[in-house]
This record gives C-alpha cells, sequence and structure tokens, in this order.
C-alpha cells in the first residue's frame, strides 16, 4: 500500500511539473500525464490553450491524444489519467470517451470543476464510461501553484513588479 501511495504522488509529482512549464509559457498552470497499465506514462502535456490557439487545448485533452495517438487507438481501458485540478466538464467527457481506467486528479476547482461541482458530468445518464476517481491528491501544491499564478496576473494588471 504505502509503495503504491509513493508511487502515486511520484506520478503527480510529474504532472505538476507540467503544470509548472505550461505558467512558464504563460498558461494557465493545469498538467495531466497518462500512464498505463504497467505504471509507465504514455504522455505528459500541460494546458496549452494559448500556445496553440485551441479552446479545447487543456492539459487532459493533449496528453489524452498523444497517449491514443502513440498506442494508434482512441481508447485507453487499461490507463489512468493523473491530472493537477478537478477536470472541466469537456476533458470529463473525453475522460469518458477514452475509457480511462482510474481517474487521479489535484486541486477541487468550484468555480470550473465538473467533477464534483457544477454538471457532475460522470454522475449523468449520458455519460457511459465512469473511471475510479480519487481527487484532491496533493491539491495544495496543485491549489498553491495556480493561486501564485492567479496573483502574478493580478500584480501584472495593477502595474506591479513581475515577481519572476
Ligand atoms: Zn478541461
Amino acid at each position: 500500500m504505502a509503495g503504491a501511495m509513493f508511487r502515486g504522488t511520484g506520478f503527480m509529482t510529474q504532472a505538476l511539473s507540467q503544470a509548472a512549464e505550461a505558467a512558464n509559457r504563460g498558461e494557465v498552470p493545469v498538467g495531466a500525464i497518462v500512464v498505463d497499465g504497467n505504471g509507465q506514462v504514455l504522455a505528459a502535456a500541460g494546458n496549452g490553450t494559448r500556445t496553440l490557439n485551441d479552446p479545447a487545448g487543456h492539459a487532459e485533452i493533449l496528453a489524452l491524444r498523444a497517449a491514443c495517438a502513440r498506442r494508434g487507438q482512441p481508447q485507453l481501458p487499461d490507463c489512468d489519467l493523473w491530472v493537477t485540478l478537478e477536470p472541466c466538464a469537456m476533458c470529463a467527457a473525453a475522460i469518458s470517451h477514452a475509457r480511462i481506467r482510474r481517474l487521479y486528479f489535484g486541486a477541487y476547482d468550484p468555480k470550473g470543476g465538473a467533477v464534483d461541482h457544477g454538471p457532475r458530468w460522470f454522475t449523468q445518464p449520458t455519460c457511459h464510461h465512469v473511471p475510479e476517481i480519487y481527487g484532491g491528491i496533493d491539491e495544495v501544491s496543485a491549489g498553491a501553484l495556480l493561486r501564485r499564478f492567479f496573483a502574478a496576473l493580478r500584480r501584472d494588471v495593477t502595474g506591479g513588479t513581475d515577481p519572476a
């Protein structure tokens, strides 16, 4: 159990480093990792909506696309998704379509999340696949990253000095 926990935290650490890289690109800091049944990381991505000019360029979508492309298949039933923030409605639906086995997420997102908040996608009758769901993993780290990012944005907007 302790071993599994340690491994798990390692995957969230990798997702968090993707989130930090996204912040360095000026993106909202969210990161995601797809891990296969053998514990191998198939794909890793940070949020890319601004860099890619893609409203669907959330970390989860980019990681799922990369993992599916690598596998040459549209579904990943033996894989787990680790993401630093509670997925939005779009990403929750994509996670269902990809038949992800387990969803691990970091910080809860009362404003934009769709797992424990808002539409609660996985409880909807039109949702045809529900992964095992574990929320709040390393949520302090994930939340701190987001708060630092938005605090820096506010400083920029008010003409303060760049914290970097
Ligand atoms: Zn999303």
